[in-house]
């Protein structure tokens, strides 16, 4: 396969790119990121965007093989904030750079849906942003109320298409229902934010290919592919942590499927260093995921 072939075609399939994630040469890499950052100059320019995200509880009901935050782990200081503390924190942070507030949590069912409902209303009020929220899976009613109070987007990831694997981290869902929340979601007016796991246990870079042509076809209008970190505690503690390279690859593969789309850098800020963000707002990404407010908080203390 010749990648400037390749990188002609207005439509990719798996095994292609399966190939331009499996490159090594630097030429060859020179030309995939010149062409995901030509796609990025065109259609968003030199756009960069900043997102805000709360998070309000880091308890969790489910039980993910790789998550620290699982019920039974009992190595995190757990927290919850009441709807008031999050709108205080919301204003002791917010400045007019940032674009879009995260509501996050993992999935509590202490916040009911009349809670999420309040706190959405008084972030509309306030801010002029859009406000996604990621809080798991929920129940289609709630998707429903939450829309009609005002949330714009709502993320929820589906973190492999490999549905063996999807069972094996994530007990308590399946990929299918997943991907049928996200249809779902799109469907009564959410934009969405989707994406993968790079460098999770038993992936294949096929596996990734296939991830990328799944969000393909969700066409989200945000897009969050964040590398694999071994947690503490869990099962997976001691497996590699995703490669930068293919996380990179990936990056500039979802530019060239999805070229208007926000690509989002994640979070954490052990998961990238200064020159590792800049390479990848160079390749394609638009969108900085600030680190979520309250864990910063939790480590100062
Ligand atoms: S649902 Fe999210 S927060 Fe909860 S255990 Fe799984 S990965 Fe962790």
């Amino acid at each position: 396969m010749q990648i400037q072939e390749i990188l002609n075609k207005a439509q990719l399939n798996a095994e292609e790119i399966n190939f331009l994630l499996n490159i090594s040469d630097e030429a060859e890499l020179d030309l995939l990121f010149r062409k995901s950052a030509a796609v990025k100059q065109l259609f968003l320019g030199r756009s960069k965007n900043k997102i805000l995200t709360i998070q309000f509880s880091n308890y969790c009901e489910n039980s993910c093989l790789y998550c620290e935050l699982r019920e039974e782990s009992i190595s995190v200081k757990r927290f919850r904030l009441t709807p008031d503390e999050v709108l205080e924190k919301i204003d002791s942070i917010f400045n007019s750079g940032i674009t879009n507030i995260i509501l996050q949590s993992g999935a509590d069912s202490h916040y009911d849906t009349d809670m999420i409902s309040y706190l959405i209303y008084k972030i509309k009020k306030e801010y002029e942003v859009e406000l996604t929220l990621d809080l798991l899976q929920r129940s289609f009613d709630e998707y429903r109320a939450w829309k009609f109070s005002g949330a714009d987007n709502y993320l929820l990831k589906f973190n492999t298409s490999n549905s063996g694997n999807f069972s094996l981290f994530t007990q308590e869902n399946k990929l299918d229902e997943r991907l049928n929340h996200i249809r779902y979601l799109k469907r009564i007016g959410y934009k969405i934010c989707t994406g993968n796991i790079i460098g999770l246990p038993h992936q294949t870079t096929e596996d990734i290919a296939k991830d990328l042509l799944l969000i393909k076809k969700l066409k989200p209008e945000m897009i969050l592919n964040t590398p694999f970190t071994p947690q503490q505690f869990t099962k997976y503690q001691k497996s590699p942590k995703g490669d930068f390279n293919l996380l990179l690859k990936a990056t500039a593969v979802s530019r060239l499927l999805l070229s208007k789309s926000n690509i989002i850098i994640a979070s954490s800020s052990n998961f990238f260093s200064i020159d590792e963000k800049k390479q990848l707002f160079e390749i394609g990404a638009d969108t900085l995921m600030l680190e979520p407010l309250a864990q910063r908080e939790l480590k100062n203390n």
